[in-house]
């Protein structure tokens, strides 16, 4: 194969930067990932991703994707222990009634740690990409004639010496929420436009516990119970396993009330969740961590795409672009879905260098699966008190969001529809557009099965038709990323 750029550099090593360098491995002689940390020899702790010890579920979208570029890596999950959710009980309580069933899907449950290690050693047996860690990257360079970046700037975190250039052909930032890219931008001169923020404060509280002898069978039985109580009123609680049979608990707001670390306090907490299952579940379990707290106190979504001097050479992808509330499970989904399109982008031509302006193409094809995101993201939390929103452009078509989504979640759950149920969170896990339950038929069906949907059909239509007021009121959700038959396509060429 051509390899039509010389070096690739990627800034962290985590999810996202892991799927770049998979990425660019095909299309670079050389890329090299640095990163801040050390890794663990194995599937452990680290300082740079302290969201880590906190409940990571992957997609279906997102496993499809993994698994496109690191074929059969869930075996690899499994031989650490991650078990399989196959037939096992989901239980899904909602402000509207409570779902059951046998989850029908072969999905493999984990740690995050065990998912990145896993990732991290098959990108390890790929002979082009190297690593180089214990590095801050702490600007980036750019030629001065063409503005053009060269690579970066990166300081050795132990010996602490002066400094030193790395070049690159191209520089994709991954690192995360914490990303200073903006700043790099602003300290080459760039003028950079400010991101839309959720102001969500939102809290996360994990406490993980072993299964005691006598109770292993709840882990044949039990794939996940979320708890989704009363948006604005309660928190939300969930129970899981990950792998080597230990369970994880959560509880989480976004609204700056605070799911409490304190053992007794959190358990209480768990105690007064809308349905008394997981305090049942977790009543004779051992603890084997306290609770764990983490809080986001707010969410952004980068317009790096509306810059007209975006510079050549740069890219940007996962939490470093946008970031989303992690109840919803999105972010490692987002990052895989930018790089499969960045992958198709490469792959259009690849025995010729990238076409001017393919950087900026990326960054507006990224905001295509980021606008899904977002607007689902700030649906959810906006309806909290206390959670605001700051945009350039006011948002789109919320409220009518909001109440939909209230009244077709309602109509999925007293009917018992689990293909309804199962389209709402295709929807909100980013497996298919919006518009699979924002379209004119399913609007229609939805809101007339009731007086108070009855009501806002007409006050939606107000004499328009049905499709010229969704067209109307809500955003023009992107077809291309949503169309996975196009994106199933995509050969990735080399089996890792
Ligand atoms: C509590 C919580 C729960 C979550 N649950 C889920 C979930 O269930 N499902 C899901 O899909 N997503 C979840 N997420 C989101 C998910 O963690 C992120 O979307 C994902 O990790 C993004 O990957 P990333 O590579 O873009 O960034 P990160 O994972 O944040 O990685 C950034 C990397 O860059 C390194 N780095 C940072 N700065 C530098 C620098 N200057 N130089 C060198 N290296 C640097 C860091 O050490 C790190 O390795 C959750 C997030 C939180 C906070």
């Amino acid at each position: 194969m051509m390899k039509n750029l010389k070096t690739g550099l990627v800034i962290g090593g985590s999810i996202g930067g892991l799927l770049a360098a998979r990425v660019l491995s095909d299309f670079c002689s050389k890329v090299l990932i640095v990163e801040k940390d050390t890794f663990p020899d194995g599937p452990e702790h680290r300082n740079g991703t302290p969201q880590a010890f906190h409940p990571h579920r992957i997609t279906p979208r997102g496993k499809a994707i993994i698994d496109r570029f690191f074929p059969d890596y869930e075996q690899d999950l499994v031989s650490h222990g991650a078990p399989s959710s196959l037939n096992k009980i989901i239980h899904q309580h909602n402000q509207f009634g409570t779902m059951v069933s046998p989850y029908p899907r072969n999905d493999i449950k984990f740690s995050r740690a065990v998912l990145e290690y896993v990732i991290r050693e098959r990108v390890r047996k790929i002979d082009n990409i190297h690593f180089l860690q214990k590095h801050d990257v702490l600007s980036l360079t750019a030629s001065s004639e063409t503005d053009r970046i060269t690579g970066v700037l990166a300081r050795d975190r132990e010996t602490d010496l002066s400094p030193f250039p790395i070049e690159a052909d191209l520089v994709i930032d991954t690192s995360g929420r914490t990303s200073k890219l903006s700043q790099w931008l602003v300290d080459l001169g760039f003028t950079v436009p400010l991101p839309d923020k959720m102001t969500a404060n939102i809290g996360y509280s994990t406490r993980r516990y072993k299964l005691p002898p006598g109770k292993e069978h709840l882990a044949d039985k039990w794939d996940a119970v979320n708890v989704g109580g009363t948006p604005g009123k309660t928190f939300l609680g969930a129970f899981s396993f990950i792998e080597n049979q230990v369970a994880e608990t959560i509880l989480y707001r976004p609204d700056g009330v605070f799911p409490p670390s304190d053992p007794d306090q959190f358990e209480r907490e768990i105690g007064r969740l809308p349905s008394p299952l997981i305090s049942e579940l977790i009543s004779g379990l051992e603890p084997i961590t306290p609770p764990k707290g983490f809080r986001v106190p707010c969410l952004f979504r980068h317009h790096f795409d509306q810059m007209v001097n975006w510079p050549p050479g740069l890219l940007v992808l996962g939490d470093a672009y946008s970031n989303f509330d992690p109840i919803f499970g999105q972010g490692m989904t987002v990052a895989a879905i930018e790089a499969e399109l960045l992958y198709k982008e490469l792959g259009r031509n690849d025995s010729d260098p990238p076409k001017t302006g393919f950087e900026r193409t990326m960054l507006k094809k990224f905001q295509h699966v980021i606008e899904a995101a977002w607007w689902l993201n700030c649906a959810a939390d906006l309806r909290w008190e206390g959670v605001g929103y700051e945009g350039a452009q006011p948002l789109k078509g919320i409220e009518f969001g909001q109440t939909y989504m209230d009244f077709y979640l309602k109509y999925a759950t007293e009917k018992q529809d689990w293909k309804l149920y199962g389209l709402y969170w295709a929807v909100n896990t980013l497996s298919v557009s919006p518009k699979a339950i924002f379209n004119p038929e399913m609007v229609q069906i939805v809101l007339s099965s009731s007086p108070s949907g009855q009501n806002e059909l007409d006050q939606l239509k107000n004499g328009n038709s049905l499709e010229n007021a969704l067209r109307d009121i809500l955003p023009d959700f992107s077809e291309e990323i949503f169309a996975p038959e196009k994106m199933n396509k995509l050969e990735v060429r080399r089996e890792n």
